[in-house]
Order: C-alpha cells, then structure tokens, then sequence
C-alpha cells in the first residue's frame, strides 16, 4: 500500500540532456499508474527516479508523506521488475525468489514457506530447482515477480516487462499482470511503449512525450477526450484521423469547415470555440476511423489500401498529404482502387488547436 506524489520533478543528466520536465503526479494507493509514450520520452527515467536507482534534480519525491528525494533505493520499500528480468543465474528459482528475505535474515523455514506460496500464485511450483537457464522467457519473467512479490513491497515498478517476450505470451502475461493486481491489492507503476498494454491494465495512464505529460487519464477518458493531437494519435489503432479546418460563425451558430463539407458543432463544442476565441482561426478536426463513413457524399477518392480482418475491413485513403482509415463492415463489397467518398459521424468529432 502506498501513496505517491511527484511534485514538479524534473531530471537533468549531467550531459545536459532533460529527460523529465515538470512532473506533477499523484498516485493514489491500489492505482494501477502505466507510463506511456515513444521510446526516449523519458517513462523509464521518471520510474527509476521513483525506485530510488536515479537522483532527482528537482522537485520532490513523497512516498506516504514522507519525502524521499535522498532516501537509499533499498530503503524505500518498493520493488522493481526489468525488462531483462535480472535473475542471478547460480542460484535456483527458490534462491531467486528468497534472495531479498535472506538479505533480511528472515528464517530459512518461513522463507521456503512464503517462496512456496508465491510459486503457487505464479504457477511456478514445478521450477522452483532450475536455475534460470533452464527457464523459458515467460517463467523467468514470472520468477523476477515472483522475487517482487515475496518482499510485500509498498509498491511495485515494472520497466517493460513483457518487451522481450513473443507476442502470445506478452497477452497471456498482460491477463496474469491483471490478475495479480487483483489479488496483491497494491500500487503498479508500469512503463511501455504498448498502448495495448497501457489501455488494458492501467486504471491511471500517464501519458508523455518529449519528457513532458501530455494527458492523466482512465483509458476510457484517454480514448474519448483526448487532450491534444499526440495524445489523440497516439491511442488508438489505427490512429485518429486529422482534418485540417477552421471555425466560423453563422446565425449563433459555429460551423467548422473542413474537406470540402460545413459542419455544425455540438453547442458544448461550440461554447469552447467562442470562448477560446478560436472563431476564424486554424483547427485540427479529429475523426476515429470507427467514427468515419463510407456515404453518397463527403470527399470523393480512390481505395489505396483493402485490409479484411475478419471482423471488420479498413479502407485507406490519400488525403491531403496524409492518410484517412475508415473501418467498414467486414463484407464490404468496396475493394482497393474504387472511387468512393467518405464522410464522417458530425457528432463524433473532435477538435484541437492548429499547432
Ligand atoms: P523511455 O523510457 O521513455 O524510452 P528514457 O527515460 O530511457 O526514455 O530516456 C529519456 C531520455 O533521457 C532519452 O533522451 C535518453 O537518451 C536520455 N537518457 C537516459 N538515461 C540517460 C543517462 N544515463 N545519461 C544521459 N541521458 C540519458
């Protein structure tokens, strides 16, 4: 259990690069916190200043009202699980496991006791003799939890840990990770590139770019309101589609103009644009490609790509120097190279700042 805070914290490396800028995050205990965002966005950086393995170069760190910008890695009660697992390679999967409680001189028989217990969560009763070596990628990854979970940690942290494992074991994982939260009743802070992964586990999605937070968010909340063109294009497969457009006004009402078409907008919509003052000026129109019709009018063009997944078809345009994805009906009689328009749900819009 445990409740974290991060106030305006930045990292400098001394090579003069700033990996995290002005981080202010509040971790409630049981939140399930993913870090999402390209590679190099500074995720890793921020969960390793957490643990304790990177110093703070400004702002504060509070773990459970204590401040712990100074306080040694080893003494803040939290574990961290790698993306390469970190096993000792001599010692067995039980030795493994029982490692950080014989560093606490805890008892050989109530180590073996809570090991045992652990495995069984895991399913890792039968390995607990191998030596690492003898394990396959997603048992190695259940032993570095399984070495996790047997501390009782305030907190766990895990650094892309299914990133090395083939894509059927990474959803099986992704199920057990889900589980375990569950049953462990504790705080997660995850890191990955994944949006799947950050969408399916996380109840708090943090997401970054450039060192910087983009949006906090449920998944449903990320998805739905999107708080800025990266965020809406990077949620979400395949991404949003962008319009460029412009508002303006008629009668009381704001119109936005964009592909060729005049759509009126929700008066919610509508109320942001005027008090933004953004009438007559520059927007982006974004448009999921579930939110996007096939229809007798709208922009006429020709299907560059056909793609059939079974359940539902994607059809891809060329428009305006970029890509339009629109999701159809799987038994869609279009097929790539005919002329159809495309159109989309007005409701469904969303709208951002020109950038
Ligand atoms: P992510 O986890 O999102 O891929 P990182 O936190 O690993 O990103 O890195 C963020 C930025 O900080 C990158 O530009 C990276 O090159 C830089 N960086 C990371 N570690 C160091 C370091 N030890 N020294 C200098 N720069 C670093």
């Amino acid at each position: 259990m445990a409740e974290i805070q991060l106030n305006h914290v930045y990292k400098k490396f001394d090579d003069g690069v700033t990996a995290v800028k002005n981080f202010t995050l509040d971790i409630q205990d049981r939140d399930f916190v993913v870090f999402v965002g390209p590679s190099g966005c500074g995720k890793s950086t921020t969960l390793r200043m957490i643990a304790g393995l990177e110093k703070i170069s400004d702002g504060t760190l509070v773990i459970d009202g204590k401040k712990m910008n100074d306080v040694q890695s080893c003494d803040r009660d939290i574990a961290m699980v790698f993306q390469n697992y970190a096993l000792y390679p001599h010692m067995t999967v039980a030795e493994n496991m029982a490692y950080s409680l014989r560093l606490k001189h805890v008892p050989k028989k109530e180590r073996r006791q809570k090991v045992e217990e652990v495995a069984k969560i895991l399913g890792l009763e039968e390995v607990l003799d191998r030596k690492p070596a003898e394990l396959s990628g997603g048992q190695k990854q259940r032993v570095a939890m399984g070495r996790a979970i047997v501390r009782q940690p305030k907190a766990f942290l895990m650094d892309e840990p299914l990133s090395n494992l083939d894509a059927k074991l990474r959803t099986q994982m992704r199920r057990e990770i889900q589980k375990l939260y569950r049953e462990l009743n504790s705080t997660f802070i995850y890191v990955t590139h994944d949006q799947t992964e950050a969408m399916t586990l996380g109840t708090k999605i943090v997401v970054m770019k450039a060192g910087e937070i983009q949006q906090i968010a449920s998944p449903e909340m990320l998805y739905n309101e999107p708080a800025n063109v990266f965020v809406a294009g990077f949620i979400g497969m395949p991404p949003m589609n962008f319009f460029r457009g412009r508002c303006q006004m008629r009668y009381e009402k704001v119109y936005v103009s964009t592909a060729g078409m005049q759509i009126e907008l929700p008066p919610d919509m509508a109320d942001r644009v005027k008090k933004k003052s953004e009438l007559g000026k520059d927007v982006i129109i974004g448009v999921r490609p579930e939110d996007m019709l096939i229809a007798d009018e709208g922009v006429e063009s020709k299907v560059r790509v056909y793609e059939m997944l079974g359940s539902e078809t994607y059809l891809y345009f060329d428009h305006d120097g970029g890509t339009v994805a629109v999701r159809t009906a799987a038994d869609t009689p279009i097929r790539k190279g005919d002329r159809v328009h495309f159109n989309f749900r007005k409701d469904k819009i969303h709208l951002f700042d020109a950038q």
